[in-house]
């Protein structure tokens, strides 16, 4: 017991463990419930049927879907939960609103320069993702950052308006550079943004062997730091960016190359989700002390590039807590633009492009991952006889007195009774003094006596901390179609929250307090915390489930980071992804489907063959042919299941 954690007490869900009257509910009472109104950004709403909507804006109109209406379109078409729902329109809009908030933000404090996005394609490098930004984000002649050579190989295939940048970081070698170098010989803007002095030698090189001015920035480590999850990586303890001292040494090494010329942006990113508008507002103005003083040095210069660090309100709560934000995005770019101005203005060094790398904004709202439940596990015991058996153990029996005789005055007691009763019982079971259905009834008393607390918890005048931790443990567990390794890496690697809730129903009260399993074995394949504007929840009220009644669950805001981060635990691969477009009339179009990985698939991942385990698994059948085993029909049966298993999904299939 001393191994559960404290976390502090959430009188909201203990209360409605124990609240089971069907008092009067509505979908405006769901909305509040799970907060959908603060995290959903008015993207997702709760309709009048209890049904979660995803509302996609057309000028001053818009057009409201249920995910549901989507999710009955999937199974018509043979695709199984879970899948990764893609809205394009949501996409587009943030790339709108992105571009159209700076461009305000210029024209409203007389910016002398413009804005120009690049899309950071670590953050999603799936390729229709990618191609709808660089189809839609032409308009704004929104680019691609590119932080390795395939993602450059992406940005140079997808990019199809010439005013649009590359921006290359990371480490960079000889084919990289060959490569940036062939697209600004082409007439793209590619820049090589340099981390380390150690790449400058290698692009003059380069450059010159092969005659071919290349675009240079150089990415600063900035002091300043930044609150939420990534501060520890932030400021000094970066380990991106050069000092100022190699930054000097690279402007030496291009003056002495007679290439200064080339160096004519800035770079500097100071963290992801950065969830305090300070710490931009710090960082900004630090960049730019540097990007004057390369202009001091002599350098064009002519773009300000400042990263990435847009965050997105995952919790709702509007704060500076680590999974929010205390801004919104037109103050977001008032800010950049109005400290790029006073600080450049001050040195009267004009006006440069500003560049941001918004990754995680652009692309959070656009992924929904759909699954549904495929069985609960309650806590509160089924069938306790009324009465102890006959033959039942002295300790079964004092357990059972116990369990009559608690009441919100002795809960405590209660509590101490009952495990020391059933740590006798396991004591009598190792020894080989009871059986195992004894034991099983005693197990069962027990767990009836905690429930039992648990729910009169509320009414204890004193509650001790084991005892508060008590409803947490005797949660439900929901178990569902899905992995978090896979498909919800963060919550597993960097513990990040993201909203989740029920998709329909939400016109009846939710009745039960649960976690949500996955399909892997692994005791992290687990979801106990859950984004919510009042504060962290430690359970999530879900509706109860009969056995073989669909019901369906949505995690929001996943289009950052999730997908490519994913692995392959347990061998669970890819899920199915469609894509859909939302029309003005409501009506929508699955644009694309992209069906996740079959078995086979993963296999291989793994350097199996499929085709030789079909052979091997032949071959065994054979010998029990030959055996006598079984007959060439079942071997025949046996083959097809098989190969079928190969063929199909990975996930559980009904
Ligand atoms: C990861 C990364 C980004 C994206 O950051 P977001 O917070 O997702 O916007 C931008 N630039 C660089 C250099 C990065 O490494």
């Amino acid at each position: 017991m001393s191994t559960i954690p404290d976390r502090p007490r959430d009188p909201r869900t203990i209360s409605a463990l124990t609240d089971t009257s069907e008092e009067q509910w509505s979908a405006a009472a769901s909305a509040d419930l799970y907060g959908i109104r603060e995290w959903g950004a008015d993207y997702f709403h709760v309709n009048d049927d209890g049904l979660v909507t995803v509302r996609v804006p057309f000028g001053d109109k818009s057009a409201s879907v249920p995910l549901m209406s989507i999710v009955q379109g999937m199974k018509e078409r043979g695709l199984e939960m879970p899948v990764v729902l893609r809205i394009e329109n949501l996409l587009d809009h943030r790339i709108t609103q992105l571009n159209e908030a700076f461009a305000k933000a210029i024209a409203g404090a007389g910016y002398r320069n413009e804005y120009r996005g690049v899309f950071p394609i670590k953050v999603n490098q799936q390729f229709h993702v990618i191609e709808e930004i660089a189809s839609f984000g032409a308009r704004y002649h929104h680019g691609l950052e590119a932080g390795s050579k395939a993602e450059l190989i992406i940005a140079l295939s997808q990019l199809e308006d010439p005013e649009s940048l590359i921006v290359c970081n990371g480490y960079k070698d000889a084919e990289f550079i060959e490569l940036g170098l062939y697209a600004v010989q082409m007439g793209i803007r590619c820049f090589f943004v340099a981390e380390t002095p150690a790449e400058i030698p290698i692009i003059i090189e380069r450059s010159k062997a092969m005659g071919i001015r290349p675009l240079i920035g150089v990415r600063m480590k900035l002091s300043a730091k930044v609150d939420g999850y990534w501060a520890a990586d932030s400021g000094d303890q970066s380990i991106f960016g050069l000092t100022p001292s190699q930054l000097i040494s690279v402007i030496d090494q291009l003056k002495a190359a007679d290439m200064l010329d080339c160096l004519q942006l800035l770079h500097a990113h100071i963290g992801s989700q950065i969830p305090n508008i300070r710490n931009i507002r710090v960082g900004v103005l630090e960049a730019c002390r540097y990007y004057v003083s390369l202009v001091e040095e002599g350098a064009p210069m002519g773009y300000l590039d400042l990263g990435g660090g847009l965050a997105v309100d995952y919790d709702g709560t509007r704060s500076n807590s680590t999974h929010s934000m205390n801004y919104r995005l037109d103050e977001y770019c008032v800010d950049i633009v109005e400290a790029v101005i006073e600080t450049l203005d001050s040195a009267d060094v004009p006006h440069p492009v500003i560049v941001t790398e918004s990754g995680r904004a652009t692309v959070a709202y656009s992924s929904v991952l759909l699954f549904n439940v495929l069985d609960v596990r309650k806590p509160e015991p089924a069938n306790l006889p009324a009465q102890p058996p006959e033959d039942a153990h002295e300790l079964i029996v004092n357990l059972a007195t116990v369990m009559s005789s608690i009441t919100p005055s002795n809960l405590q007691e209660s509590f101490n009774d009952a495990l020391y009763y059933r740590d006798e019982v396991y004591e009598l079971f190792r020894h080989g003094q009871m059986n195992l259905r004894h034991r099983a009834l005693a197990d069962k008393y027990c767990r009836a006596v905690l429930y039992k607390i648990a729910q009169l918890l509320p009414q204890a005048r004193r509650v001790s901390p084991e005892l508060e931790a008590l409803p947490e443990l005797l949660s439900d567990v929901y178990y569902g179609n899905f992995s978090v390794f896979q498909s919800l890496p963060d919550i597993w690697a960097i513990d990040q929250l993201f909203p989740i809730m029920p998709i329909e129903r939400l016109k009846e009260k939710p009745t039960r307090q649960a976690i949500l399993a996955d399909l892997t074995c692994d005791c992290d394949g687990k979801i106990d915390r859950f984004a919510h504007p009042n504060g962290e929840l430690t359970r999530l009220p879900l509706h109860a489930v009969n056995r073989g009644e669909e019901y369906h669950l949505a995690v929001f805001l996943v289009g950052a980071y999730q997908e490519t981060l994913g692995d392959l635990h347990n061998l669970f691969g890819d899920t199915n992804v469609v894509s859909v477009r939302i029309e003005e009339d409501g009506h929508f179009e699955f644009v694309r489907e992209f069906q996740g990985d079959r078995i086979a698939d993963v296999l291989t991942y793994v350097e199996y063959n499929p085709q030789d385990m079909l052979e091997k698994f032949r071959k065994s059948a054979e010998r029990a042919v030959r055996r006598g085993k079984i007959s060439p029909a079942a071997r025949k049966e046996m083959l097809q299941a098989f190969t079928d298993s190969l063929r199909g999904y990975t996930y559980f299939e009904r």
